[in-house]
């Protein structure tokens, strides 16, 4: 029977990171992986695709609408789905590659399969072959991340009714698209879909758009889908889709209670979150606790109650975000190791730091109309909000919505993790001309001295 320092189940980028690290930490080391290719939700239905897909659309719309007043004259650009699909794949080839590379590069054994836990210090890996094998191990780590949420009495064929994985590979644009569910994923996918040609309409059950983010950023971000051409049905609730027709009827109620209307669509989309995937993993009969929503209990070492096996990522509580994945895989397999792995949850990007009780804050805010770069781009839409504690001047969080803040969030990040004050930030250099001299102002303006404004 082979057996290993660790075995990981999963290889999205919690658990081929935790392998990757554990393996430079000297362990001899295996993962496990259910489906045909390496990567996980992130790699083969998440992360990569969805960006890849935001990308080329954006693309598609500026050349429509952009190229011809900066000077560049193009006929009307026409859509090619099936390359664009195409664009995609190759894109997720490439990043899956690019971890079967890495197993190799770090004599990480690939045991392709379902991997199932016998307890402490064994498992059984079945393949889709039907052929299975036991093998040791001295620790193991679940990263086995998450799956969509389904809405009950709503069913999903991923043709008509589609989950996010359904909306990465649609064989036409859709005329009329219905998501249920403002979240990121929702709003990313039907920018996507919007941007090539579908009129959206999105309905959510909160009264306001991206729950759990800062409200002043939701508001901006809905104006700016608005005007973009979305619709927002909020406080309301799709309790039931009517499939028998050419198009789809969906019956939409106020979440208060109240007359119900009937919405049609070519496409549901339904993204109303994702749930932790534990299934199959023989977690109950292993004896590893659940917590009250189904995400493995782990302590602050990311150890179960059962001796010997772990869990990162999805599968344990916290924002369901690549990185914060990958960063609990680099940390759990530290401590494995002996060193003092560590995740500074209080700077995760793309989670909102604010807000945290008792603590009185003062904002700065800074908009991209007033940077002199998105003014040449034409790209003013948006701003950059810093929080910084009244007293101290630490800052607790910064906002960024529009163009690249994606990119630009990290000096944000750095700075937090150094426990930098907005004072800090709005005293340090930036580069001219720029975007992110817009976090620069809205640092200064924290002190009521922006510059540009
Ligand atoms: C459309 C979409 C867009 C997203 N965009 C972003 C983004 O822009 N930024 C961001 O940070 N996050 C994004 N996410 C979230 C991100 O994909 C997840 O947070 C991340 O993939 C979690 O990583 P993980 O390693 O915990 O699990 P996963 O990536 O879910 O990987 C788990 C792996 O475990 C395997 N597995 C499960 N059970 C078993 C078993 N018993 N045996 C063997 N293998 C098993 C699965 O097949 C899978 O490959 C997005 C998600 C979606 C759906």
């Amino acid at each position: 029977m082979a057996s290993y320092d660790l075995v990981v189940i999963g290889t999205g980028p919690g658990g081929y990171v935790c392998a990757v690290r554990a393996a430079q930490l000297g362990m001899k080391v295996a993962v496990v992986e259910k489906n045909p290719t390496l990567g996980g939700t992130c790699l083969n239905v998440g992360c990569m695709p969805s960006k890849a897909l935001l990308h080329a659309s954006e693309m598609f719309e500026e050349a429509a609408h952009s190229f011809a007043k900066m000077g560049v004259a193009v006929s009307a650009p026409k859509l090619d789905l099936p390359s664009m699909m195409n664009f995609k794949q190759q894109g997720i080839d490439g990043n899956v590659k690019g971890v079967e590379f890495l197993m190799k590069k770090n004599k990480i054994d690939v045991l392709m399969g379902k991997g199932k836990i016998l307890g402490t210090g064994k498992l059984e890996i079945s393949g889709a072959d039907g052929k299975s094998q036991t093998v040791e191990a001295k620790n193991i780590v679940i990263a086995t991340g998450s799956d969509i949420a389904r809405l009950k009495g709503i069913e999903i064929d991923e043709k008509r009714i589609v989950s996010s994985t359904g909306a990465l590979s649609l064989d036409r644009v859709p005329g009329r698209l219905l998501i249920i569910g403002a979240g990121v994923i929702g709003l990313e996918l039907g920018s996507v879909w919007h941007r090539l040609g579908a009129q959206v309409t999105v309905v959510e059950f909160l009264d306001r758009i991206l729950p759990g983010m800062d409200g002043e950023v939701a508001k901006q971000f809905q104006r700016i889908l608005e005007k973009q051409g979305f619709a927002f049905k909020l406080g309301a609730k799709v309790t039931g889709v009517d499939t028998s027709g050419k198009t789809l009827s969906a019956t939409v109620e106020p979440a208060a209670g109240g007359a119900a209307e009937k919405l049609e669509a070519d496409v549901v989309l339904v993204c109303i979150g994702r749930v932790p995937y534990t299934d199959g993993l023989g977690l109950k009969e292993a004896g590893v606790a659940l917590d009250n929503r189904g995400r493995v209990q782990i302590d602050a070492h990311f150890a179960t109650n059962v001796k010997g096996v772990f869990a990162i990522g999805d599968v344990v509580a916290g924002p369901m975000l690549a990185h914060k994945a990958e960063d609990e895989g680099v940390a759990c397999a530290e401590i494995l190791a002996g060193q003092a792995g560590h995740v500074n949850y209080d700077v995760i990007p793309g989670v909102v730091y604010t807000k945290q009780a008792g603590v009185a804050y003062t904002s700065g805010k800074f908009p991209f109309t007033a940077n002199g770069r998105s003014k040449v781009n034409q790209t003013t839409e948006g701003f950059v909000k810093v929080l910084a504690d009244a007293k101290t001047d630490r800052v607790l969080g910064v906002h960024i919505v529009g163009r690249e803040a994606g990119e630009m969030i990290h000096e944000a990040a750095v700075l937090m993790e150094f426990g930098g004050s907005a004072e800090d930030l709005a005293r340090t250099c930036h580069a001219h001309p720029t975007r992110s001299e817009a976090i620069k102002e809205a640092a200064l303006a924290v002190g009521k001295r922006a510059i540009h404004m």
